[in-house]
C-alpha cells in the first residue's frame, strides 16, 4: 500500500482494540468500586436429592448490577476480576457472604444446609488459602461438612500442586466438587488419586437430554465413573421433566436446575424454601408412581 498511509482495514482494526482495552480498564475500575460500595450480591440455587425429594444444599452463584450497565454476567466479569488481581478480596467477600447467609438461612427453615461456593484459579492458588478458608469458618460459624467448593477440571491439572491443597481442606472437613465435568481435556487415570468429593455435570451435556428414551452417553459414562470412584454426582441445568426422568433411571444422586428453581436471592430463598421443597418432594413422588 501507498507509503505512510495506513490502510483503513488495519486502522480500525487498531481503534477496535484500543476501544476493547479502553473498556476493560473501565469495567476493572468498576468492579474495584463495586466491591467498595456493595454492589455485588449472592443468588442461590437450590439442589434436589432425587433419592428423598429433600432439599438440603445449594450453589451460591455471584451477581453484580452495575449501576449504568446493568446486569453484568460472572462469566464476563470474573476473568476481569482475575486479570486484575481483585479475584482476591472479591472471592473473599463471596466466601464470607456465603457462609453467613447460610447459617442465617438453616435458622429460618430449621434444619441444616449446605453450601456450595465456586471458586477461580487465583483464588485457590493464592498461597495462604487455607488459612483464609479457615479464617472464614471461624468468623461465620458455618459447620465445614456444610461447605463445599467447587473448582474446574483445569483447576486440578497439576496434580502435584493441587492435591496438598485438596488435602488441606478435607482436613478441615469440607468437600470439593469438580464443576462443568466432562468440559475440560482431563485424563481419567488422576482423577481416582485426587481427594475429590462430587462431579458436577456440565450443563451442555444434560441439556441434550430432550426426551426420557433418548440415550446420552456422556452423561451416562459421568454418572457411572462417579458411581465407580465413590463420588457424589450433581446434574446442573434442568429445565424439564424429561431431563429429571432420565436421570432419576441412571441413578443421578442430584439435580440443580430452572426447573426446580432459577438462582433466587435469600430473602426469596428463606420466603419460598418450604414451597420449593415440596414442589421438588411432589415431583419426585408423582416422578416415580410412573
Ligand atoms: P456454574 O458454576 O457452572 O453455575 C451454573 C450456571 O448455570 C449459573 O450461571 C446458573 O444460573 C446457570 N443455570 C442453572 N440452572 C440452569 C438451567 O436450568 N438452565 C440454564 N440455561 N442455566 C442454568 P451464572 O450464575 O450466570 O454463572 C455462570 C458461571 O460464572 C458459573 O458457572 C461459574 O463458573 C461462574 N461464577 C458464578 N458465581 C461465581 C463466584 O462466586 N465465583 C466464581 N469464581 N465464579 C462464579
Ligand atoms: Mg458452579
Ligand atoms: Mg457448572
Ligand atoms: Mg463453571
Amino acid at each position: 500500500y501507498e507509503a505512510g498511509k495506513v490502510p483503513e482495514r488495519i486502522l480500525s482494526y487498531e481503534s477496535s482494540m484500543l476501544n476493547a482495552r479502553t473498556k476493560r480498564v473501565e469495567l476493572e475500575n468498576d468492579l474495584y468500586k463495586a466491591l467498595e460500595e456493595d454492589q455485588l450480591f449472592l443468588q442461590y440455587q437450590p439442589q434436589l436429592n432425587i433419592q428423598t425429594g429433600e432439599i438440603n444444599s445449594m450453589e451460591a452463584l455471584v451477581r453484580w448490577n452495575h449501576p449504568i450497565k446493568g446486569w453484568i454476567s460472572p462469566a464476563d466479569f470474573i476473568p476481569i476480576a482475575e486479570e486484575s488481581g481483585l479475584i482476591i478480596p472479591f472471592g473473599r467477600y463471596v466466601l464470607e457472604t456465603a457462609c453467613k447467609q447460610t447459617v442465617e438461612l438453616q435458622k429460618v427453615i430449621n434444619k441444616p444446609i449446605k453450601v456450595a461456593v465456586n471458586l477461580s484459579v487465583g483464588q485457590l492458588f493464592q498461597e495462604n488459602f487455607i488459612d483464609i478458608i479457615k479464617e472464614v469458618i471461624q468468623e461465620t460459624k458455618i459447620p465445614p461438612h456444610q461447605l463445599e467448593l467447587e473448582i474446574t477440571e483445569s483447576m486440578t491439572m497439576n496434580t502435584n500442586y493441587i492435591t496438598p491443597i485438596l488435602k488441606g481442606l478435607k482436613e478441615i472437613g469440607l468437600t470439593v466438587a469438580i464443576d462443568d465435568f466432562g468440559t475440560g481435556y482431563s485424563s481419567l487415570s488422576y482423577l481416582k488419586d485426587l481427594p475429590i468429593d462430587c462431579l458436577k455435570i456440565d450443563r451442555s451435556f444434560v441439556q441434550k437430554i430432550s426426551n426420557k428414551d433418548d440415550q446420552e452417553p456422556l452423561v451416562d459414562m459421568i454418572i457411572s465413573m462417579a458411581q465407580h470412584l465413590k463420588l457424589d454426582v450433581v446434574a446442573e441445568g434442568i429445565e424439564t421433566i424429561e431431563q429429571l426422568h432420565y436421570l432419576n433411571e441412571k441413578k443421578c444422586d442430584f439435580i440443580q436446575g430452572y426447573y426446580i428453581s432459577k438462582p433466587i436471592n435469600i430473602e426469596d430463598l428463606s420466603e419460598r424454601f418450604n414451597e420449593i421443597e415440596q414442589f421438588a418432594l411432589e415431583t419426585i413422588q408423582g416422578m416415580k408412581m410412573t
